[in-house]
């Protein structure tokens, strides 16, 4: 017999989490005003709001955070932190900060100029927010393969070349001050950039002498694709795979509450002195002293053993074989989703999961509250409510797709929970016939309106 797989991981410490009943949270729903950002964590069941900040650190990273080194300046665990940076990503300098956005700020604060363009592979929200706030534009040159659910690609979050070559004749190289290549694409539902795609992309930056730059957040689940699916690489292990991914890059960001495994933390990285020197001052004013900017020490150590720890394939293997796990649970009964499976989600294709409920009532959420009413699990809309309405006509926006995401934390979760959201799931579908009816909106903020917003049951 074939021996099945398993977690490469035994359990060490557990945290109890509450069921609920279908009456408990009615209540609840209600009262959070039908905005699942609003429930309190002990009224949800199983919690796939996002991946990031959310997994379980290792018994190796605790026991690093114990030796952690609080010293304002040259701290020993910020030099842990650079030596793994240097051994698994090959950068020489860089700055901690606080999380993702704020390693953003502090590079775009040197680089990214009013008027500006940076042409990359859907930009996440965050990015995207930090060049529009710098009056700068975003241009999206994914290719076309990732907006259609139903079409298997294995690198559908790689760029159009075709499309980036136009904006990069288009544009004097001094109006682009780099290239933005997220890894993997989180916007287009988790999916992986090639090696030969991010090799293609590098040659062509070079060719019009343009930086380019890595969103990292999820770099080492890209690596696990390649590693997987792209010829060449089956024989390579993830850390010689993200090593030779990173010799591309110029500046990385990272968000470390993804692939870092850790609850809080960020970085950049740079291979130029000079503006390594000139994001410090930005680093001392918006996060602290270039030696923790925004971290405490024991996170900084915890960040080196979770750099490590989340290169290794084993973790890969058992983390993305989860995500693949609900899929297949998913597809054999038929509930339609973004495909292939993602590295760290399942985007849910809700206008095809409730056909009947109007674009107007948002679909996407009336999903999100249906999963959650039916067994306390909280997924994210990434519908009409997130794409908020168009800023001068002050009209609903309506995105290309109406999707809810289903993010798994990264050694949280058993398989057996994996079972509970793939039939509560189902059941919903089952229902569709009787799910008619979505939501309106009673109040909304002018920005970001997903977070606060309140709606009532139509
Ligand atoms: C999460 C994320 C960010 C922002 O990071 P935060 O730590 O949430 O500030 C940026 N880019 C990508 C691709 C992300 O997934």
């Amino acid at each position: 017999m074939e021996i099945p797989f398993a977690e490469s991981y035994k359990i060490k410490m557990v945290e109890s989490i509450r069921k609920s009943t279908r009456e408990e949270r009615e209540h609840w729903i209600k009262n959070a005003k039908y905005n699942l950002f609003n429930l309190r964590s002990d009224q949800v069941y199983i919690d796939l709001l996002t991946d990031s900040g959310t997994g379980a650190m290792s018994d190796k990273q605790w026991g690093a955070m114990m030796v952690g080194d609080e010293s304002y300046a040259g701290a020993r665990s910020y030099y842990n932190m650079k030596n793994a940076l240097k051994e698994i990503l090959g950068f020489d300098y860089f700055l901690p900060t606080h999380q993702g956005r704020a390693a953003e700020n502090v590079l775009f604060s040197v680089l990214v100029k009013e008027g500006q363009i940076v042409p990359g592979n859907s930009h996440f929200d965050t990015t995207k927010g930090h060049i529009e706030f710098r009056k700068a534009h975003a241009i999206d040159c994914t290719i076309d393969e990732a907006f259609d659910p139903e079409h298997i690609h294995p690198f559908k979050g790689n760029v159009d070349l075709t499309k980036l070559e136009k904006v990069l004749k288009e544009y004097p190289k001094e109006q682009i001050p780099f290239i933005v290549l997220t890894l993997t694409n989180n916007t287009a539902g988790g999916q992986p950039v090639s090696m030969e795609n991010i090799k293609a992309v590098a040659q062509m930056a070079k060719n019009y002498g343009i930086k380019l730059l890595f969103d990292s957040a999820r770099f080492a689940e890209n690596a696990y694709f390649i590693k997987i699916r792209e010829k060449g690489y089956a024989d390579k292990t993830i850390k010689e795979i993200v090593k030779e991914m990173y010799q591309y890059a110029d500046y990385a960001t990272m968000s470390s509450k993804k692939d870092a495994i850790v609850n809080m933390g960020g970085f950049v990285c740079f291979r130029d002195e000079e503006v390594f020197k000139q994001a410090s001052t930005y680093n001392i004013m918006f996060e602290g002293f270039i030696t923790y900017g925004g971290m405490s020490g024991r996170d900084m150590d915890a960040l080196a053993v979770g750099l490590d720890e989340g290169t290794e394939f084993d973790y890969l293997e058992t983390r993305i074989k989860q995500v693949a796990y609900l899929g297949q649970k998913l597809e054999e009964y038929g509930v339609p989703f973004q495909k292939p499976a993602g590295g760290h989600a399942i985007f849910l294709d809700a206008t095809k999961v409730l056909p009947h409920v109007p674009k107007e009532e948002y679909i996407a959420q009336t999903l999100g509250i249906e999963l959650y009413l039916e067994a306390g699990v909280r997924g994210v809309e990434i519908g009409t409510l997130l794409a908020d309405r168009d800023p001068d006509t002050h009209e609903n926006r309506y995105p290309k797709l109406e999707l809810l995401r289903l993010a798994i934390p990264r050694r949280t979760y058993t398989n057996n929970h994996m079972d509970v959201i793939a039939a509560a799931t189902k059941n919903v579908f089952d229902r569709r016939d009787q799910i008619t009816r979505g939501y309106k909106i009673l109040k909304e903020a002018p920005i970001l309106r997903h977070f606060t917003v309140e709606l009532e049951k139509l």
